[in-house]
């Protein structure tokens, strides 16, 4: 079953602190079928933007962007939370992201190599609760003076601030799907992408 919606309402758990847990198919053990599809409605929605890179942040933004990136012929970067001795400081972009579900700080860093104001970089990630991550990779590709096509994610948690945050910046964000409440353990769903 591919459809995004049916497998969350499946498989899907609520755990305190509005986490809803999919790692039996989107994060952790992983249904390619799934992921498929929804890197087809994302690049569906940015069609026409030339895109050249993908970026996200380690680890779970990884499947959805490897998978999105192989459909459009274009390499995936992703951000790394620890800074390997090979890159020093002046090497990389970064950014301080909080980590919503560790409650954990942590500096993502890029590698200058892989970014240039020439490309024009489409952001995924698996989940959108507070806009953190995405923040975060915005400011590192505005470092690299690249082009922010937009922010493309699997799971929107639209009670959280991340959305108003992400078009407070003026970028076009792309959710497959939104969730409007978690309430009492119950997933409830938002309209619109
Ligand atoms: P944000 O940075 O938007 O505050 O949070 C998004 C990041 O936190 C995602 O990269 C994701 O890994 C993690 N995250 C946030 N909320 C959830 C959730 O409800 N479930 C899971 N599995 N991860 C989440």
């Amino acid at each position: 079953m591919a459809n995004l919606k049916q497998r969350i309402l499946e498989d899907g758990k609520v755990f305190p602190n509005n986490v809803l847990k999919v790692d039996s198919f989107l994060n952790h053990q992983i249904d390619p079928s799934v992921i498929s599809d929804i890197a087809d409605k994302i690049i569906a929605h940015y069609q026409g933007r030339e895109i050249t890179k993908i970026v996200t942040v380690e680890a779970s933004g990884i499947a959805p962007s490897i998978i999105i990136a192989e459909k459009l012929g274009v390499p995936m970067v992703f951000a790394k939370k620890q800074q390997p001795s090979t890159l020093k400081d002046q090497a990389v972009y970064g950014s301080k992201v909080h980590s919503y579900t560790k409650d954990t700080d942590s500096f993502v860093i890029i590698s200058k190599q892989y970014l240039s104001p020439d490309d024009k970089v489409l952001i995924i990630d698996d989940f959108l609760a507070n806009g953190e991550a995405a923040m975060g990779l915005i400011d590192i590709v505005n470092q690299a003076q690249a082009e922010v096509v937009g922010v493309g994610i699997c799971i929107e948690k639209s009670f959280q601030d991340g959305r108003q945050r992400i078009l407070d910046a003026g970028v076009d964000l792309y959710s497959e799907v939104r969730i409007a409440s978690l309430a009492n353990s119950k997933v409830e769903f938002a309209e619109g992408h």
